[in-house]
């Protein structure tokens, strides 16, 4: 890799033009503060957009350095063996076979990946986790995990697990975090520990065991880096570890 920047792949998203001048229109985007982020953080950012043939999802990943899988619509519960319950969000199924498959590879191929909010539910299931399809809806009694109001406010706590590479990113034992997700992680997939949960126990951060960067948090340091700096560490960790491993072998 030399001395360049190192490059992660930011999956892109699905936006369904509902009115204005071109309704039905289908469009791939990334939040531009996703792509922020990680430029502040040393990154270069690229936008991959869906594909699905094994072949092309080898060839993206072939031009990255590690990826970073943002938030987006909810997962599709039949990738996890789950029919839909009523409070199941918009799903776009093509976003997952686009994913799903990537974030495996990456992990197979040891490829630095930082997943946030819908980001670290795709590397939770791609690993062979399940999902609460809508905490709302569920008979346990829940923080409130979608605020209104500011994107970047502080909303509720999360505490660090001791031993976790998150806990050592932050250096303390709790952080204060946005909170905009209706669906959480339940059965944690095999190879992965908790490194945060809410106070309601809602589990908020999970990274693998096997000590490689493959980490995911479920609230959205990217709207909160302006306010918190601190915030900006995650984006940092990921870079670093593109750095350490030298680039992608691909
Ligand atoms: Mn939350």
């Amino acid at each position: 890799m030399g001395s360049r920047k190192p490059v992660i792949g930011v999956p892109s998203n699905v936006l369904m033009d509902s009115h204005g001048a071109f309704p039905g229109t289908e469009r791939a985007y990334v939040n531009q503060d996703y792509l922020d982020s990680l430029a502040l953080a040393g990154a270069i950012p690229v936008v991959l957009p869906m594909v699905s043939e094994p072949e092309d999802l080898q060839a993206q990943l072939a031009l990255v350095d590690g990826l970073m899988f943002s938030g987006g619509v909810d997962l599709d519960p039949l990738f996890y063996g789950e029919e839909p319950v009523p409070g199941l969000g918009d799903t776009y199924p093509d976003m997952d076979r686009h994913q799903l498959p990537l974030a495996r590879m990456a992990r197979a191929a040891g490829l630095p990946t930082l997943g946030i909010c819908r980001g670290m539910q795709i590397l939770n299931v791609a690993a062979g986790g399940t999902l609460h399809q809508a905490l709302e809806r569920a008979p346990e009694p829940y923080l409130r995990h979608v605020q209104t109001g500011w994107r970047h406010a502080v909303s509720h706590t999360v505490d660090l697990v001791e031993g976790t590479r998150l806990r050592r990113i932050f250096d303390r034992a709790s952080v204060g975090v946005n909170s905009f997700h209706h669906q959480a992680v339940k059965a944690l997939a095999p190879g992965f520990q908790v490194s945060a949960r809410a106070r309601d126990g809602v589990i908020e951060g999970i990274e693998t065991l096997d000590g490689g960067f493959h980490l995911g948090v479920q609230w959205h340091p990217e709207g909160m880096v302006r306010k918190y700096p601190d915030m900006l560490r995650l984006f940092r960790e990921l870079v670093e570890a593109c750095i350490a491993k030298g680039g992608n072998p691909a």
